[in-house]
């Protein structure tokens, strides 16, 4: 059976929540799969050998347990999954000034994928429960085509990766999806193009829905065939 690990670093244990959140379909998930490691649901202290570790939260720089953390999951791992927007782009962790008691050193903050070499990446502040189940499901049915959507190791981590990725190439259709898929209302869209508020977390999560971003690579696809 196929072996999972669920490992936290500096996050809020929301995106386990929203794995949580698959209700029933959880269960059909833990029915083809083993949990091996889980801080918060196992009592297991060491992360074991496992064909899938599923990380959430950014690396601490100035934790040196955090660091080995990352490193160990990386050597027990087949797959290695950034699972929600601390682990893909920093997300919230990029504001971290430090200066707090009682670690006022703890002030560097960086996506996993800065720090070991990361498989597949799912945004989201937290990713939908649709979307972890679906990954999921995909691994488990070799579903590479699906899977591909998630490799890109880019870590777009703002708002204004929109505005230079698509508005500003005139790649924008005015659709609205990132507006709808921003989870802190920061989009707001004017005279059909968005505009970017102060209240944006760099989630990436606009970014990774809009059906334009990843235009080029699709033209790229459809004039090579
Ligand atoms: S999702 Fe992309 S294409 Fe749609 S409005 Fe936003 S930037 Fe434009
Ligand atoms: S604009 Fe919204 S969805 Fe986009 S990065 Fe900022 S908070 Fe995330």
């Amino acid at each position: 059976m196929v072996k999972i690990a669920h490992v936290q670093l500096c996050s809020c244990c929301g995106c386990l929540v929203s794995l949580t959140d698959l209700y029933e379909r959880l269960l059909e998930v833990l029915d083809k799969v083993e949990l091996v490691y889980s801080q918060t649901l196992m009592d297991v202290r060491e992360i074991p050998e496992c064909d899938i570790a599923i990380v959430e939260g950014a690396v601490c720089l100035d934790d040196h347990h955090s660091l080995e953390v990352a490193k160990e999951v990386r050597e027990r791992a087949k797959i290695v999954i950034a699972l929600g927007s601390c682990a893909v782009t920093g997300g919230i962790t990029r504001f971290c000034k430090g200066n707090q008691k009682p670690k006022p050193v703890h002030n560097a903050f960086t996506p996993l994928s800065e720090v070991i070499n990361v498989d597949l990446s799912i945004p989201g502040c937290p990713p939908s429960p649709d979307i972890i189940y679906n990954v999921i499901l995909a691994l488990l049915n070799n579903d590479v085509d699906y899977l591909s959507l998630f490799v890109d190791k880019k870590t777009k981590a703002c708002g204004c990766d929109l505005i230079t990725e698509v508005v500003n190439k005139d790649l924008c259709m005015g659709c609205g999806t990132c507006a709808a898929s921003c989870p802190t209302r920061a989009i707001e869209m004017i005279d059909g193009r968005p505009v970017i508020k102060e209240t944006c977390i760099k989630c990436g999560v606009c970014s990774f829905q809009c059906p334009r971003i990843r235009y080029p690579k699709f033209l790229e696809n459809i004039e090579g065939e």
